[in-house]
This record gives structure tokens, C-alpha cells and sequence, in this order.
């Protein structure tokens, strides 16, 4: 692994030049700029990790394609196990960032392509397989963070991609070469897509026959001409920018994972980086095989931001005294018990996986769908419970301007206070932290992450064996079970 550290990892961001803009001006330097650089921060400690011995086990695989060690996020499934080690890994990584560490998305993507450029080739002849192995072992070697592209603009929905007005709503094939194509469109909603090394596109949608030329699976670096990268607003980002760091709430790693909008204007993709080109048939597959692999990560980093914040709840009610009311005792052994659900979830999912053709292995899908499904409610209810527990101090909070002014700081301080043996910093501090862990986009994120709840309901009928169940139910109460409707 070339980048082996998490400074290796700024630096070679620092190196990289690619297009950012924030704000209407170009970002120069993603790992300093105060609105990117949480965020590249939480990124980066995956690379930490992995040199860590408590978690190197968890942060790191052996490559099943050249047999040396590799990062766990360029790694593809070979076992339950492995399902099972991400799980953990985005667990404690999420305690450790209180934050989305955005580097599992391509993770989820490499898996995802592997296994259906395997069964694209055996179909159609094609060399898919080999031109990803040859490219991912590149990833492998250098340890690159990959930014998985799914989800397109799509501008009119009731209209399918071939149908669009205006053709760039999904990228798309604009022309073929003797040795590429060129590409057009946009990605939007991309986590750690501005300090990502390499960019995976994948389809958004299942395409008919019609949509040929959106049926497109692809990598190019990060800096490739043409590729211009728009750093998306954030709640209290002004607080950050100007480097408030208690008003930040969690000042060194953000809060939220840092979606970007990418935008392909005519980028040169070479054959060898093309792993999916017109099989239309075979895109509904990846989009499912992706979603449920990121879908089963939820119940690990979001469980592990609900260990964090379950942290700050507990805490502040020792600040704030109220630690052994028993309706604050009730209400934290809820939290707990959420965030395990989801955990269990996540878990269950992995351990019922199983081997593709191409021999990587899948979650159980029905399982990913709903632990994804439980955190677009439970991680709300946990925050619901938060705001409950935390009161309504966090509403009347002063800045930290005030806290630091010799004119009101003391007001800010002995009417902020709780008990006398702790310090009003703390509470202030971890009000903070509450705040940024429960409001604005970090929630956002937990509803329309990985697809947003509609799409987990589809996928649950979809895998619900209505048919099996009905006729469980038919002969339990004597009905024959060849009777239909
Ligand atoms: Fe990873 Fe997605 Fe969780 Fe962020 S939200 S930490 S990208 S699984
Ligand atoms: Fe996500």
C-alpha cells in the first residue's frame, strides 16, 4: 500500500489538483479549507486505522488477487467473515468520528461491479472482469479512496433517462472512440467525492433497451479533464469556516459525510477503465447489488454515531443532574437499544451472505433492506430522545464569542452552569456536539443515504414471498392451498 498513513493520505489529496469549487470560488487545497477539511479529516482515519494493532485486523484484508495485505475498503467479500469485519470496522469507526467517513461507498461499489462485470462476460464474451481486477489491483496497490457514483439528477421523474429533455440528467454516453468514449452528465449527493482519488460511475436506475447509452460503467481519476466537483452547504458550516471550534459541536471531524455535486463535461474514459457498456439488461443488477451492500452499512457507522451520541446524552445529564431520574434512565436504555437493533441488523445481513458466481460474496438483501429501513426511523427517534434529554438549553445557547466575551462570559457562564463540580464548558461542549449530531443534514443523511425509504419499501415487497406466506397461513386454518383469488 503506497499511502500508508493518514498524513500520506492528506498529502497525496494535496497533490492531486483536481476541480473543487465551494461557495462560487475554487477550493485550492481540500485538506486546509476549513469546510472540506473535517471531513477529509474522518476520511483519513480510515487510513489510521488500518496501522492501528487493536483494529488492523478489522482495517485491513489479504487480497484475494495478488495475496498481499490491502486496505478493507479496496477489498472484495470473500467470505462471511469479511461481511461481517466491515460491519465491526464502520462500527468503530463511527465512534471514532462521530461522523460519515465517506470512503464505504466505494467500497460497496468495487463489490457490486465485481461481481456483475463477471456475469456480464459470461453472457456476452466480454473482458469486463479483467479490465476491473487489473484496475481495482491498481487501487489496491496505491490505496486509493474511491468515490462510488450512483445517483444521476434525473431531472423530470416521470420521464425515463432516453425521454429527458435535456440528455445530461443522467450521464450518459455522448460519443464513442476507436479508443474510449466520452462521457457527459452529473453525479449529485457524492460522499467524500472531493477527497476522493479515483471517481466509479455506475448506472443510477434499471435502463430498457432504449437507454443504451446509460448503461455505462466506468472509472476515471478524480482530476481527469472535465470533471468539476461542486462542495455542497452544510448546516453551521459558517461555524466551521470560521473555525468556532466548541460551536462546531464536533470541530475535527464535521458531522456529515460532505456531498458534493460531479460534473462529467465530455470526459475521455480509455476501454481498459469501461467495465460496462450498453448491457442494459445487466443494470438493474448492479443497482441492486450495490444499494444492498451500502444498505447493510448503516447499521455499523450510524450505530456507531448513536454509541456517540448516547455518550453526549449521558453525559450531559451528570452535568445537568438529572442522571437518575428514572424517565432519563428509561429514555437512555431506548437509545441503547435502538442503536443495537440496528447493529443487529447489519450483522444479521452479513452473516446470512453468500457467494455470487464470480465468487464475491452478497449480503441477504431482504435483511439490508431493513436494517437501512429501521434507521430511517430509529436514528430520528435517538435524536428525538437526544433533544428530549438534552432541553431546551441547547436552543438559547450563547456563541462561543459570548462565552469567550470579558463583558457577558461570566452571565454565560453562571447561568449556563449545572453541577457545581463540573465545568459549564462541558455542558456547553457537549450541548454542542448534540446539536451537530441531531439537526440540520446529519439526519439527512440516515433518510436518504443508500436510497431513501421508498426504496427499501419496494425491495422488501419485492422479497417478501407473499405467495409462501399465504400459503403458511392457508394451511394452518384448513384452507386447500390450491385455492387462488
Ligand atoms: Fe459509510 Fe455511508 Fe455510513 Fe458514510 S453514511 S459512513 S459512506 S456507510
Ligand atoms: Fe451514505
Amino acid at each position: 500500500m503506497k499511502i500508508k498513513t493518514a498524513q500520506d493520505y492528506l498529502k497525496s489529496l494535496r497533490k492531486l489538483n483536481h476541480t473543487v469549487y465551494y461557495k462560487g470560488k475554487k477550493i485550492k487545497d481540500v485538506t486546509r479549507h476549513p469546510a472540506t477539511a473535517p471531513h477529509v479529516r474522518a476520511a483519513a482515519v480510515t487510513y489510521a486505522l488500518a496501522n492501528d494493532p487493536e483494529y488492523k485486523d478489522l482495517a485491513t484484508a489479504v487480497s484475494h488477487l495478488t495475496g498481499k495485505i490491502i486496505s478493507r475498503f479496496t477489498h472484495v467479500h470473500q467470505n462471511v467473515e469479511d461481511l461481517i469485519k466491515k460491519v465491526k470496522l464502520l462500527r468503530v469507526l463511527g465512534q471514532k468520528t462521530g461522523s460519515c467517513f465517506q470512503r464505504c461507498v466505494g467500497l460497496d461499489g468495487i463489490n457490486a461491479v465485481y461481481s456483475v462485470a463477471f456475469e456480464i462476460d459470461q453472457k456476452h464474451k466480454t473482458d469486463y472482469l479483467e479490465r476491473f481486477k487489473k484496475w481495482l489491483i491498481m487501487i489496491q496497490e496505491e490505496n486509493y479512496m474511491v468515490v462510488g457514483a450512483m445517483t444521476d439528477p434525473k431531472g423530470d421523474r416521470s420521464k425515463g433517462p432516453a425521454q429527458q429533455f435535456d440528455p445530461d440528467q443522467y450521464l450518459h454516453i455522448a460519443e464513442r472512440r476507436e479508443d474510449g468514449l466520452v462521457i457527459r452528465g452529473a453525479k449529485l449527493h457524492m460522499t467524500g467525492g472531493v477527497n476522493s482519488h479515483e471517481i466509479l460511475i455506475m448506472p443510477t436506475t434499471a435502463m430498457d433497451e432504449k437507454s443504451k447509452d446509460y448503461a455505462l460503467v466506468c472509472a476515471i481519476p478524480a482530476n481527469a479533464p472535465g470533471v468539476t466537483m461542486i462542495f455542497g452547504r452544510q448546516a453551521n458550516d459558517n461555524r466551521k469556516e470560521n473555525r468556532e471550534r466548541i460551536d462546531a459541536g464536533n470541530p475535527v471531524f464535521g458531522g456529515v459525510g460532505g456531498e458534493a455535486v460531479i460534473a462529467f463535461e465530455n470526459v475521455f474514459v480509455p476501454w481498459d477503465r469501461v467495465f460496462m457498456n450498453g448491457e442494459t439488461e445487466f443494470t438493474g443488477l448492479l443497482v441492486y447489488r450495490f444499494a444492498a451492500h451500502h444498505r447493510a452499512n448503516y447499521g455499523g457507522c450510524k450505530t456507531g454515531l448513536i454509541d456517540v451520541l448516547t455518550g453526549a446524552v449521558a453525559y450531559l445529564t451528570q452535568i445537568q443532574g438529572t442522571e437518575k431520574a428514572s424517565h432519563v434512565r428509561d429514555k437512555i436504555t431506548e437509545m441503547i437499544h435502538l442503536g443495537e437493533t440496528l447493529y443487529s441488523s447489519s450483522i444479521a445481513c452479513a452473516a446470512e451472505g453468500c457467494p455470487t458466481p464470480s465468487g464475491a460474496y452478497m449480503v441477504d438483501t431482504m435483511l439490508a433492506n431493513v436494517g437501512k429501513q429501521n434507521v430511517t426511523r430509529f436514528h430520528f427517534e435517538v435524536a428525538r430522545l437526544a433533544a428530549d434529554l438534552a432541553g431546551g438549553f441547547l436552543a438559547t445557547l450563547p456563541s462561543e464569542y459570548d462565552l469567550k466575551s470579558e463583558d457577558v462570559g461570566g452571565l454565560v457562564k453562571k447561568y449556563f452552569s449545572g453541577v457545581a463540580h463540573l465545568p459549564v464548558e462541558d455542558r456547553i461542549k457537549i450541548g454542542r456536539l448534540i446539536e451537530s449530531m441531531t439537526g440540520g443534514t446529519a439526519l439527512v443523511e440516515s433518510m436518504h443515504g443508500a436510497g431513501s425509504p421508498q426504496a427499501q419499501r419496494v425491495m422488501i415487497l419485492r422479497e417478501g414471498e407473499l405467495d409462501k406466506k399465504m400459503k403458511l397461513a392457508k394451511a394452518l386454518a384448513g384452507i386447500p392451498p390450491t385455492r387462488e383469488k
